[in-house]
């Protein structure tokens, strides 16, 4: 392999290995965007006065979406943007909110957890668990503030039943009740943590008696959850537990995303569908503005959207079917108006704009080919794929088509063309709700990639660098494509 090629694939494994959340993920974005001179700003803010021709920076909602841009510094109220959307979220287990059971007459420790999204829940079964997510602590002031927390150690399990005991053809299981993950056997915890068992003791004798504490509305953490897994967290974080107010925690694969293969064509990974395509969106941006004049003769704005909450549907504050994004680029398409030139600015800006929403797509399978259609069947390391579907459930149209294509021409990035059979039944993802949403032209894409939802999927290592180079080419070159393609 190429050694550029390597960098971008080791470098997203670097990104995904720290990002077992969303949280994590805009956390990762936000570190690669800061240190090549992005700069903060807040949704509630007046951006007027704060934001200059050819700065670049970035906002987050919710800590889990998060949107960067760079404005050129030939910029007018209502010119275009290159728009790049992309997703954070992948289906997971999340601790609910009273996790704290016991199984077998209390002799085992268990935590109760939700499935979020439409995961592959039997690839959960005998994989080494770890816990990630956000922490909202109490600070001395009375303050609350948010920390993200990562524990990358296997203390949680999902063990399948020997076959000896379960005769079943196919694997079938109760999602509530055999999806149920086990943390630890109460002996040991009672043997070998004194302290938290007289936590516990006080806990119990608090709940009998009532603590003489003040009124509260909810019972603590440590009372909803094993105190033990509290401790675990709050060590984690570096704050008390009886500090956290409250949390939202992942369950996630503690093996960490290799390169795998003879040739290491491959990647394995948790998250590829969509921190594939977040991590190229992050450094696609990054490379379009690497040369100092890069944003000199650039009349647009470039701006990547990262989203959660795309494997629910997208319909909440922080997902693609929310305000965000038409909040945000109207915001923008005003900057250095008067008021002749802002009145319309939005609109104008909106037509002049294209969208590419970027989530993976898949790759053909060996053992499944009957399910691809005939001519088109992707591959990995062949390039990204470009998503059509007549019933729109992509939005890809041929204008989109073909600026795609001579953006890939220039960036010299092979393309592939995908397409479901009408007997099998189709994904969808940011594209068409983003696209109803502004209006402008919207491509769906995504590198290839195996056994999508999986809690380890499979990817093509060279496919890192052709979305890269892809997409740094798109933000570059869309403000000279775009009057080429018009169709009114
Ligand atoms: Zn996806």
């Amino acid at each position: 392999m190429a050694n550029q090629t390597m960098e971008w694939a080791n470098g997203f494994l670097d990104y995904v290995n720290a990002s077992p959340t969303p949280f994590h993920a805009v956390r990762s974005s936000k570190e690669r965007l800061e240190k090549v001179g992005f700069v903060g700003i807040r949704e509630r803010d007046n951006w007027t006065k704060e934001l200059k021709r050819g700065g670049k920076y970035y906002l987050t909602r919710n800590g889990s979406t998060i949107i960067a841009f760079a404005i050129g510094k030939k910029w007018e109220a209502g010119n275009g943007m290159a728009l790049l959307g992309a997703h954070t979220d992948s289906p997971a287990l999340r601790v609910k909110p009273k996790s704290r059971k016991f199984g077998e007459s209390g002799s085992f420790l268990q935590v109760g957890v939700e499935t979020y999204g439409g995961g592959l829940w039997h690839t959960w079964f005998d994989r080494d668990l770890g816990l990630a997510g956000r922490l909202i602590v109490k600070e001395s002031d009375g303050t609350f503030v948010s920390k993200l927390v990562h524990i990358d150690r296997p203390i949680l399990r999902i063990p399948t039943l020997a076959i000896h005991l379960d005769r079943q053809e196919t694997f079938a299981f109760n999602k509530e009740t055999q999806l149920f993950p086990i943390a630890g056997l109460a002996a040991t915890a009672l043997n070998k943590t004194p302290a938290d068992n007289e936590k516990a003791k006080e806990h119990e004798k608090e709940e009998r008696e009532g603590s003489g504490k003040d009124f509260a509305p909810l019972a603590a953490i440590t009372e909803r959850h094993h105190p033990a897994i509290v401790t675990k967290l709050a060590e984690a974080a570096g704050v008390s537990a009886e500090n956290i107010m409250d949390f939202e925690i992942l369950l996630f694969d503690t093996q960490k995303a290799c390169l795998g293969g003879i040739n290491d064509e491959f990647i394995f990974s948790a998250r590829l569908d969509n921190l594939m395509m977040s991590y190229c969106a992050t450094e696609g941006i990054i490379e379009s503005l690497k040369a100092p004049d890069a944003l000199d003769d650039e009349t647009g704005i470039r701006l990547i959207s990262l989203f959660d909450h795309e494997e629910i549907g997208s319909l909440t504050a922080q997902g693609a079917n929310s305000n965000l994004l038409p909040a945000v680029v109207r915001r923008l398409s005003t900057l250095f108006g008067n008021a002749d030139t802002s009145a319309t600015a939005y609109e104008e800006t909106l037509i002049k704009s294209m969208l590419w929403s970027c989530d993976q797509a898949h790759s053909v399978h060996p053992n499944y080919g009957a399910k691809y259609e005939s001519d088109h069947r992707p591959a990995m390391n062949a390039g990204p794929v470009i998503k059509i579907n007549a019933n729109a459930r992509y939005a890809t149209n041929s204008p989109g088509i073909v600026l795609t294509q001579e953006v890939a021409r220039g960036a010299n990035v092979p393309l592939q063309l995908f397409v479901v059979r009408n007997d099998s039944s189709c994904g969808s993802t940011i594209g068409p709700m983003l696209s109803a949403a502004l209006g402008t032209r919207t491509i769906d894409m995504g590198n290839a990639q195996l056994s999508m939802h999986s809690i380890r999927e499979t990817g093509g290592s060279h496919d890192v660098e052709h979305a890269i180079n892809l997409f740094s080419h798109y933000f570059s070159r869309y403000s000279e494509l775009e009057d080429k393609i018009l169709v009114h």
